[in-house]
């Protein structure tokens, strides 16, 4: 049976035409937080799903994707008594940081984490917004593995379906969107 919770979501998720650029449908979250009771159900929808289906898993580190995954990423980690780590785009962490880099429409782009943030085997979840082409969501899981993280599931409030993001990310990555647009 359908979830109220979600329901609610999809109903405050404004779309955006030819935002930021012509072509693009922009899925703005940011209404959710005009309706404080939603942001908590966007976490305990996430913090559920998780749970239900890894009853067992302890979860060591949410990381939350550079911006809109820090809205969320925080709540979560504090319901799995988790640390939240942070994945910044280049040039923003100070310290020793690793970094991937990835391809986007036009371009690259490259995304770091803190060093001592981690370690070696933590179980890890990572979060953003919403998953489109994928690469940004790769790049994360790269990252995480390259720093030998063991990346339980990756989550988002959004999936744009028809966009087969999910087939970019490594094989065997379990995602999880509470929404999907095709
Ligand atoms: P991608 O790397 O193509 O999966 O793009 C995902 C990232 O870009 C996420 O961090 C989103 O915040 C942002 N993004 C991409 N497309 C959209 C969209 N249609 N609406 C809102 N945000 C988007």
């Amino acid at each position: 049976k359908p979830d109220p919770r979600i329901e609610a979501i999809k109903a405050r998720i404004q779309d955006f035409p030819d935002f930021p650029k012509p072509g693009i449908l922009f899925r703005d979250i940011f209404p959710l937080f005009q309706h404080p009771s939603l942001c908590h159900d966007v976490v305990n929808v996430f913090y559920e799903h998780f749970v239900s289906k890894y009853p067992s898993t302890k979860v060591d580190a949410v990381l939350g994707l550079d911006a809109r995954g820090f809205l969320f990423a925080p709540l979560l980690a504090e319901k799995f008594r988790a640390n939240f780590v942070a994945v910044r785009k280049k040039g923003k962490l100070p310290g020793k940081v690793v970094s991937c880099d990835y391809t986007l429409e036009y371009g690259s782009a490259e995304v770091e984490i803190q060093n001592h943030a981690v370690s070696d085997g933590q179980n890890v979840i990572i979060v953003d917004d919403l998953l489109a082409t994928g690469g940004t969501m790769n790049a994360a899981c790269l990252l995480a593995k390259k720093l030998k993280l063991n990346i339980i599931q990756c989550q988002c409030v959004i999936a744009l379906t028809g966009l087969n993001g999910e087939k970019k990310l490594p094989a065997g990555i379990d995602f999880y969107s509470i929404v999907q647009y095709e």
